[in-house]
């Protein structure tokens, strides 16, 4: 399981201390010491899971969490929040942040990376590599294939990100620009039309099976994976 983590933590040794487990681990790690850093990274890219401290210099660990939270593009990122050992749970918990989880300092290594995997299996299963199964339609990201009918099916790999993503959050419509941030990681300098060329290669390659119809446009708000009838 591989997701691209941001962790925001203002002390150096265990800001390290976690880079290295999460790499360890298989993950890509990104680093901020602050929210104010934090945020412009998340600007450039959406990440697959925040792993944030509570207590930051300036703005605080709870003020950006609820910042992500009330914002549309980034408020189903998941967040994990690292307090310090105490009663600062408790408060934490009643402060309504939104986070999914809480980790109290100090913790172990193995905590802390079998939380993030349960995190992300709840919140971004497009982060982990369980199979999906739709409509008869197959994906396994362990061995990145793809199958169910009798043909062979071939997909590039942002065709197969792009399936996965997909098939993890189906019966609902994906803006190009939601999928440019949850698939290419940015959506601010790849162009919007980019979504339509895969899409169309995507359908190409599910055709021989007759799954092509699971993936539906939706006229002037994006596209579908659904197994009901456009
Ligand atoms: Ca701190």
């Amino acid at each position: 399981m591989a997701a691209n983590i941001l962790v925001v933590e203002d002390e150096p040794a265990i800001q390290e201390l976690i880079a290295a487990n999460l790499s360890r681990a298989g993950h890509s790690v990104l680093r901020a010491t602050d929210a104010e850093t934090a945020l412009r990274l998340v600007r450039e890219a959406l990440p697959d899971l925040i792993l944030l401290d509570w207590m930051l210099p300036g703005m605080s660990g709870i003020d950006l969490a609820r910042r992500l939270r009330a914002d549309v593009r980034t408020r189903d990122v998941p967040i994990i929040m690292l307090t310090a050992r105490g009663d600062e749970r408790d408060k934490v918990v009643g402060l309504d942040t939104g986070a999914d989880d809480y980790i109290t300092k100090p913790f172990s290594p193995r905590e802390l990376v079998a939380r993030i995997k349960a995190v992300l299996r709840r919140r971004a299963p497009q982060a982990t590599e369980d199979p999906v199964e739709i409509g008869g339609l197959r994906l396994d990201p362990a061995t990145h294939r793809v199958s169910g009918g009798e043909q062979p099916m071939s997909l590039g790999p942002t065709e197969f990100r792009l399936l996965h993503f997909l098939m993890t959050h189906p019966e609902r419509v994906h803006s190009r620009s939601q999928l440019l941030d949850q698939v290419w990681g940015d959506h601010v300098f790849v162009e919007e039309r980019t979504v339509d060329v895969h899409i169309r290669r995507l359908r190409s390659a599910l055709e021989p099976n007759r799954f092509e119809h699971l993936v539906q446009t939706v006229r002037g708000a994006g596209y579908r994976f659904s197994r009901e009838a456009e």
